[in-house]
Order: structure tokens, then sequence, then C-alpha cells
């Protein structure tokens, strides 16, 4: 029946909108069954892991899950409720699902972000960094960094090692520090940690504890593109000058350079649509996601 997508064990493929710390309205996406897990903490709310998986499985086809989604949206919306995200948070970890790209790219047609909630468990696989990096908001979680009280607390599957999967999350965070060199609206992107950067070498013999937070990059093809990106962005302020813990953003030619002729705010490598962005501490996914949104607001 319309609008009564159950799955075969009755429970419904999506639920809310719910209010969520982090993601505002969102509705719940039941991508897997209660309760397939790779943990099994010691405070899951949801109680113990009855079936502790390591690897992916078919559990639903995608077309109902969407389905489900969107009935539950039309419904939302028709009724006044306001849906920030569509999240994948299931009673279990959402990336044993083997459709969990499909599914986000599904939902993506239906014009609300796509969210991610994960235990990191899995990032050490290729094809699962490729699903969730489909996703607009990825949230990774991780309790413990020591072998013993990772253990003790996430009670994880013996398949699983806690090397492989802070490797995974590094390799995740890397993937997305790629994301800026890799978006067909930036160009010339200025950061020595990237292998590209003309001074990537010696940037690694002398910055031994990192590469610091400041980069920049062209948007778009003018100074009207800059401006519409700096404008789009909600996490990222707009800023006159840098260095605060969060982040900001400012576009040199029309701020620090703007006591300089017009002619002369160019002649130290700038563009006119040349932005230079301090990152802060806010969680890495959140601020990609909103570059990623700022970004498709640039012709
Ligand atoms: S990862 Fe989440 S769902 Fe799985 S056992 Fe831990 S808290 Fe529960």
């Amino acid at each position: 029946m319309r609008g009564r997508i159950v799955t075969l064990s009755g429970v419904r493929y999506s639920y809310g909108p719910v209010p969520s710390r982090r993601l505002g309205r969102s509705l719940g996406i039941n991508n897997i069954p209660a309760k397939v897990c790779s943990y099994s903490c010691i405070y899951c709310q949801v109680g113990r892991t009855t079936r502790i998986r390591s690897d992916r499985r078919f559990f639903y086809d995608p077309n109902d899950v969407f389905r489900d989604v969107k009935s539950k949206l039309a419904k939302a919306t028709e009724v006044g409720e306001r849906v920030d995200y569509l999240a994948f948070v299931p009673d279990g970890e959402p990336t044993l699902d083997v459709n969990l790209g499909r599914e986000s790219m599904l939902l993506k047609t239906l014009a609300v972000p796509v969210a991610a909630i994960t235990n990191s468990s899995l990032l050490w696989r290729d094809d699962v960094r490729e699903d969730l990096s489909r996703a607009d908001w990825v949230s990774l979680k991780i309790d413990a960094v020591r072998e013993p009280i990772w253990r003790r607390i996430n009670r994880p599957h013996k398949a699983i090692r806690l090397s492989q999967v802070l490797d995974g999350m590094l390799a995740f965070a890397k993937t997305f520090a790629e994301f800026l060199e890799a978006h067909p609206k930036v160009s010339r992107l200025a950061y020595p940690g990237l292998p590209g950067h003309p001074g990537h070498d010696v940037a690694a013999r002398q910055m031994h504890r990192g590469f610091g937070a400041l980069l920049a990059f062209n948007v778009g093809k003018d100074e009207e593109d800059a401006k519409r990106f700096v404008a789009a962005l909600k996490t990222v302020f707009h800023a006159v000058s840098l260095g605060s813990t969060e982040s900001l953003i400012c576009i040199p030619y029309l701020t620090t350079m703007l006591y300089l002729p017009p002619e002369r705010r160019t002649t130290f490598g700038l563009e006119k649509h040349t932005v230079r962005l301090s990152v802060g501490i806010e969680p890495p996914d959140k601020l990609v996601a909103d570059l990623k949104q700022a970004l498709a607001c640039v012709a």
C-alpha cells in the first residue's frame, strides 16, 4: 500500500523527522535491520548486537528504501515539517549495507542533503569510502585510539583491527582534503600539504608538525563567482582578517588588498576570484559539506 512501505520484518525504512543536535531536523533511514553491527558497544542505546558482522551485505532493495523516504518526505512537506537532512542512522552500522552508495545517489534526487553517521570500522575498504563520499555530510565516530580500551568499549567483530580503522579514517580525510583540488570550480589551489604543490618537498622537510590550516584557491571564473561562493557558506564565516578557532574566509582582492590600487592587487599571485581559507576546529565533514554546497551555487 502506498505510504506503508515496510521491510519483511515489519520495520519501516525511514522514521521522523526527528530533532538532532548536529543535523537539525533529520529524516532517519533504516538501511539495515536492527541490530546488525560491526561493534557491540557497551553503551549502545539499542542494546547488545544480535548479529555482529564485518562483511557488507545486501539487505533491502534500494528502490524500496528510496520510495519510502520519498513518501515520508512528501508527507512532512505537506504538513509543513522542516527536513534538514536525510540521515543514514539505523539501529546498527550503515556501511554494512552494500547498497549504501546507490541509496545515497537515489536520495540526492530529492534535493535534501544526505548524511551518514558511521562507527568508522569499515573505512579501510575502498568501496565504503567511495559510498560515504556520495553523502553531503559524514560523521566518523571513534571512541578510543588504544587497542585494549577500544576492544573493551566497542567490543568489535574479531576480524576488525583498530590500526585498520585508524588508517581508514586518515584515508577518508585525505579523500576530502583532495576534494578542493579535484573540484571543477576550483583552480590554483595553494596548499603545501598537497604533493602537487611546488613547495611540497621543502614543506615536508621543514614542517614536521603538519602543513598548517591556511589555504588559498580560485573559485569559478571571476570576482562575482568568488562573492557568490563566500555568500553561500554557512559554517565558514566571511571575515576581513583570518585568525580564530572558527573557520574564516576572505576575498583578499576586496579586503586585505583593498588599500592598493586595483592594478597592484594582483601582483602577489592573487586574482580577483582568489579566496583565502583559515580552517578552524569544526568537524572536517561539516566543513566539506559547507564548501560543497557553496560551490554548487557558483555558475
Ligand atoms: S556502533 Fe552504534 S549501533 Fe553499533 S553497537 Fe556501537 S553504538 Fe550501537
